[in-house]
């Protein structure tokens, strides 16, 4: 696989990594679908906003089956929940005006396991270091800031090697990321850039700042998958 888009454009040098191109990373990662298994976990991705495809097809690969969530109906079918990466603003006010703030709170309550990347973390996170109020979900004992890497802009891609993630670092695709600022106790740091965490788990909820379900590489979806199974 190529590092990056094959089509001419420069990735440039970022910050932390090279820089992200928009669409680059959807180059000829289609859904090779495997068939699931009958006793494989039915694991939900919140289909509000945001980059929803991306993680079906991550999960269908990932030995899980996928289903939409729109509705609290479809919540009830699930083992677990993916929130997926977009605009965790918007995702919140859609999850008042879907009804599922409450619903989707309960089960988290009730140990549902969860992963959210990017937008996703953002809004599993108890507190966000910010002064205006948003809605979140809550569940991970962190305090999260968004955009913390800067602006669309200043987007990138690095090589990261993640606790509990065999096999070498991964492609890490970080677009207007958040960054986990401050953790309790209960918080594990899997991952960090420039000494800031990007990956965290509490018990069966995980949280990344970047976006695995881009690249192809379905490894952490496939260890949520485990936690799910497990
Ligand atoms: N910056 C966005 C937010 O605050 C998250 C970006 C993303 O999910 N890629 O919600």
């Amino acid at each position: 696989m190529s590092d990056g888009p094959d089509d001419g454009r420069v990735q440039r040098r970022g910050r932390f990594g090279s820089r992200w191109v928009p669409g680059g990373r959807l180059v000829g990662h289609g859904p090779a679908v495997p068939d699931v298994s009958d006793d494989a976990p039915t694991v939900g991705v919140l289909g509000l906003q945001g980059d929803v495809l991306e993680h079906l097809h991550a999960l269908q690969r990932s030995g899980a089956r996928p289903v939409l969530v729109r509705t609290r109906q479809d919540l009830d079918t699930v083992d677990g929940l993916v929130i997926p990466g977009g605009e965790s603003t918007t995702i919140g006010k859609l999850l008042q005006r879907f009804g599922l703030l409450d619903p989707l709170r309960d089960r988290l309550g009730a140990g549902m396991p969860a992963f959210g990347t990017c937008a996703g973390l953002i809004l599993l996170s108890d507190r966000l270091d910010q002064d205006r109020p948003q809605v979140t979900l809550g569940g991970l004992d962190v305090t999260t800031r968004r955009n913390a890497f800067g602006r669309q802009v200043d987007s990138f891609e690095v090589d990261l090697d993640v606790t509990g993630v065999a096999g070498g670092p991964m492609r890490a695709v970080f677009i207007r990321a958040p960054f986990v600022v401050e953790h309790g106790a209960a918080v594990e740091v899997l991952a960090a850039v420039d000494h800031h965490p990007v990956v965290v788990r509490q018990g069966s909820i995980l949280g990344a700042s970047f976006h695995p379900e881009l690249t192809g590489d379905n490894r952490l979806h496939r260890v949520f998958v485990g936690i799910v199974a497990g």
